[in-house]
C-alpha cells in the first residue's frame, strides 16, 4: 500500500506534508499537479520544500497547456466556432481543475492500480464541506488533528516558508489567471506583478467571452487606475 501525498504547494497541504514527516508518518510519494499557471514564487516554494525535506516531488502535468485549451481546444475539434476554446473558467464551469489537475491526477493515480495506495489531502479543520464525502481510500490529516488554516500557515512560516509573501496578497494561491480571485486580490496582481498582468490584459483581449461577468481585465486596469489616481490626490491633498 503506498502513502501518496496530494501536494498543492499550498499552505495545508505545506504543513501536512511537514507535519506527517515530522512524526514520522509513511510518505511513499509526493505528487504535485501542475496547471502551468501557478505564481513563479510557488514554484520556488515547491522546490524549496524538495530541498527542505529531501524528499522528491513528482510533477503531474496534463498533455495539453492551459492555453490550448483556453483558446485553441475547440476550434482544433474542427467545430466551426472561430478561434476559441473552454474560454475562462466560471464557478460552476471549472473545465481547468478538471482537464488539468483532476484528471491528470486520477490517471497517475489509477496506474498506480485501484487499492493501493492511500492518498492524503490537506483539507483543514475549518473546512467542514470539503471534508463531507472523503472517499475511502483517502485521509484528511489536518482535519483529523483540528488544524485550521490560520494554524498550517503560521506552522509553515515558523519553519521559514512564506512564498515570498504570495499569502499576504492572497487568500487562496492557486492560478494567477484565475477569474474567480476576489477584486482585491486583482488589484493585488495588478500592483505586485505587473508582468502577470500584462499577460492577463492580453490573453483577455484575444478571447470574446471576457474574464468576469461584472469586468473585463481591461475595465478591471480603468477602474484601479482610476483608484490609484484618487488615492494619489487624497494623499497630495493632505
Ligand atoms: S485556480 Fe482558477 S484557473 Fe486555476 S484551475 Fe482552479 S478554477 Fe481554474
Amino acid at each position: 500500500m503506498k502513502h501518496v501525498i496530494q501536494f498543492s504547494g499550498g499552505k495545508d497541504s505545506t504543513a501536512m506534508l511537514l507535519m506527517m514527516l515530522e512524526q514520522g508518518m509513511t510518505v511513499d510519494e509526493i505528487i504535485f499537479c501542475d496547471t502551468g499557471m501557478e505564481f513563479p514564487q510557488m514554484y520556488a516554494h515547491i522546490d524549496k520544500v524538495e530541498k527542505y525535506t529531501g524528499r522528491k516531488i513528482t510533477r503531474i502535468k496534463a498533455e495539453k497547456s492551459f492555453e490550448y485549451y483556453f483558446s485553441e481546444h475547440i476550434k482544433n475539434k474542427g467545430k466551426n466556432v472561430g478561434s476559441v476554446g473552454y474560454g475562462w473558467p466560471r464557478m460552476w464551469v471549472r473545465w481547468c481543475t478538471r482537464l488539468l489537475k483532476q484528471e491528470p491526477t486520477k490517471r497517475y493515480l489509477r496506474d498506480m492500480g485501484v487499492g493501493n495506495y492511500v492518498q492524503y489531502i490537506g483539507i483543514a479543520a475549518d473546512e467542514p464541506k470539503r471534508h463531507e464525502g472523503i472517499s475511502k481510500n483517502t485521509i484528511h490529516p489536518l482535519f483529523d488533528w483540528g488544524i485550521t488554516e490560520d494554524q498550517a500557515l503560521r506552522y509553515c512560516y515558523k519553519r521559514g516558508f512564506d512564498w515570498s509573501g504570495l499569502y499576504e496578497r492572497f487568500r487562496r494561491v492557486s492560478c494567477w489567471c484565475c477569474p474567480l480571485q476576489r477584486i482585491g486580490e486583482l488589484r493585488n496582481l495588478r500592483r505586485y506583478y505587473p508582468d502577470l498582468w500584462e499577460k492577463l490584459l492580453k490573453m483577455d483581449n484575444n478571447i470574446e467571452y471576457k474574464f468576469r461577468p461584472d469586468y473585463s481585465v481591461e475595465q478591471l486596469e480603468n477602474r484601479f487606475t482610476s483608484e490609484d489616481l484618487l488615492s494619489a490626490q487624497i494623499k497630495d491633498k493632505k
